[in-house]
């Protein structure tokens, strides 16, 4: 299968860069605006340690929102269901960084993947700790799902969003008024922005993912039922506005984030990271979904049968 397999991304690796349909790179955060969206990377690992890759696989890039899924296991491992007095589970219908809901909502955002829910569960991980120490276990468990320490923040990314990240500032201030925010508000967010900053490579991620697959031979870090959990908010969170379209065209939980990064999840059969920093007008990755849709459909990964 891995022969296979390889024969299948190397195609793929050529077609999308034939294709050259790119999209925009996120250039509200500077430091991203400055990248060349003609990349692609793809990493599938799967069960008892494969990894198949093509493209830019080893490259490094900011995994900016996909980081949310792994602050949000941090937090269901700390604190548990608690955290859902905070934060709810449904679909946003909006943008990721939409303040529209939260007004309606008295400040309880609607999930963990929008930015304003991500602030909350970076809030919460917080409780009792330094910036510093948060980092570091959000970071740990990054590496010890990846089995790869070589993974660090980038720096220059986490200050060029921190100097114009306005509205994540108001998001904060606004959990902040109705009393779902513990810490000051540019604590939290100077952490959120450090936790988005992480690097990663394709391969690196599509190892972490592992641990959210539950592929035979991954470190065994979540619970079956946590996992379960997590890929269900993905699958209906995971592309914010766009969510209903990636899986009706994917049908595989997933995470996106505006660096270009995309983490998929097929239970069980393969833990898949891609690559491919432009995006389309949702802020998800255009070439990225594009091939997510191909390999789910090549291999027959969906989680409807
Ligand atoms: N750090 C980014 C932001 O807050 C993350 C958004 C994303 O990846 N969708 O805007």
């Amino acid at each position: 299968m891995t022969d296979a397999l390889k024969t299948f991304l190397t195609d793929l690796d050529l077609d999308i860069r034939a294709q050259g349909d790119w999209g925009q790179v996120a250039d509200y955060i500077p430091e991203l605006g400055r990248i060349d969206p003609a990349q692609f990377g793809i990493a599938v690992a799967l069960p008892g340690g494969g990894m198949v890759s093509a493209g830019q696989a080893r490259q490094r890039f900011s995994i900016q929102s996909v980081s949310k899924v792994f602050s949000l296991a941090c937090v269901l491992g700390r604190i548990g269901e608690q955290i859902w007095t905070r934060v709810g589970r449904e679909p946003s219908g909006q943008r990721f960084d939409s303040i529209l809901a939260l007004e309606h909502e008295n400040g309880r955002p609607r999930n963990p993947f929008i930015n304003a829910g991500a602030l909350v569960t970076t809030d919460e991980l917080l409780t009792g700790r330094a910036p510093k120490e948060t980092l570091a276990e959000t970071l740990g468990f990054l590496r010890a799902a990846a089995e790869d320490d070589d993974i660090h923040i980038d720096k220059a990314v986490a200050r060029s969003e921190a100097a114009t990240g306005h509205r994540n500032a108001a998001l904060a201030h606004y959990l902040k008024s109705c009393d779902n925010l513990r810490n000051p508000p540019e604590i939290t967010l100077g952490t959120y922005v450090h936790q988005c900053a992480i690097e990663m490579t394709c391969e690196q991620l599509a190892r972490a993912g592992r641990v959210i697959a539950q592929l035979p031979g991954a470190p065994r870090m979540l619970t079956p039922l946590k996992a379960r959990r997590i890929s269900a908010l993905m699958m209906m969170c995971g592309h914010y506005d766009g969510s209903g379209d990636f899986a009706f065209r994917v049908g595989l939980p997933a995470k996106s984030g505006v660096g270009g990064g995309i983490l998929l999840i097929a239970p069980g059969q393969a833990s898949i990271a891609i690559w491919s920093p432009g995006l389309d007008g949702y802020g998800n990755s255009r070439m990225g979904s594009h091939a997510a849709e191909r390999l789910a459909h090549h291999m027959g990964w969906s989680v409807f049968g």
